[in-house]
C-alpha cells in the first residue's frame, strides 16, 4: 500500500533491535484518514470472505481494528492483557511473548464474545516473530470459530512471524512489508506486492 510505505518513510524512526517506532500515525496519536484507507484495503484485500467479527489485542491494536470494523461493519473484540490467571473458566486463554516488552502475558476473552459461529479477521498493528497472532489464533481456535485470517498493518519480512503463519496456511495480508531497515542510515526497504 503506496501511501502507508511513503508515511513509514516519512514518519518512521528505526530504532535499536529491530524497532520501528510509528507513534506519530500509528501507535500513539493515529492518523484517523490513513486508518480509513487502511481499513478500506483490508476490505479489499478480504472481498471475498464472510467475516462477521474482528479480534484484536490490547493496547495498540484496539484503535486500527475499530476502523477497519467499520469497513466490514461488524463489531471488534479485543484480547485483554493479563496479570491474573481467571480460573473461572468463563474465558478463553492463551500465552503471548511480548516483542517489545520481552515478556510473556496471559491473554484473555471473555466466552460471551467468541463462538462457533464466528468468522474471524484478526487485526494487529505489526508483524514480527508471530506471537501475537499465534495467541490470537489460539483463543479463536478455543472458541470453535472459524479464522478467516489476518490483517497486518506493518510485517517486518525479515522476522520469522510472516513465514510461519503462511506455512501454517492462515490467510495473511501485510499492507506494507518491510524487508530492511538501517538503524544508521534510516533506510527502509520494502517487498513488491501485487
Ligand atoms: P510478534 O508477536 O509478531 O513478535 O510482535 C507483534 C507485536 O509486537 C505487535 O502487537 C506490536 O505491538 C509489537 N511490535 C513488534 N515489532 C514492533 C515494532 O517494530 N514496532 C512497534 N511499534 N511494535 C512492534
Amino acid at each position: 500500500m503506496q501511501l502507508l510505505e511513503d508515511r513509514i518513510r516519512k514518519d518512521g524512526v528505526i530504532k535499536e533491535g529491530n524497532v520501528l517506532k510509528v507513534d506519530s500515525f500509528l501507535n500513539h496519536q493515529m492518523d484517523i484518514h490513513l486508518f480509513e484507507e487502511i481499513g478500506r484495503e483490508f476490505k479489499r484485500r478480504f472481498m471475498n470472505e464472510e467475516i462477521n467479527k474482528i479480534l484484536t489485542i490490547e493496547a495498540s491494536g484496539i484503535g486500527i481494528a475499530c476502523i477497519v470494523a467499520q469497513s466490514f461493519d461488524v463489531p471488534v473484540v479485543f484480547a485483554k492483557k493479563t496479570k491474573t490467571k481467571n480460573i473461572a473458566g468463563d474465558v478463553y486463554t492463551s500465552q503471548v511473548e511480548s516483542y517489545t516488552h520481552g515478556r510473556v502475558y496471559d491473554i484473555i476473552v471473555s466466552k460471551e464474545f467468541l463462538n462457533e459461529n464466528d468468522k474471524v479477521l484478526l487485526i494487529d498493528d505489526f508483524l514480527a516473530n508471530g506471537k501475537a497472532l499465534e495467541g490470537l489464533a489460539d483463543l479463536v481456535r478455543e472458541a470453535g470459530a472459524t479464522l478467516v485470517g489476518a490483517g497486518i498493518v506493518i510485517e517486518k519480512g525479515f522476522q520469522v512471524g510472516g513465514n510461519i503463519l503462511r506455512s501454517k496456511g492462515i490467510h495473511l495480508e501485510s499492507l506494507a512489508i518491510v524487508d530492511s531497515m538501517d538503524e544508521k542510515t534510516g533506510e527502509i526497504t520494502f517487498r513488491k506486492q501485487d
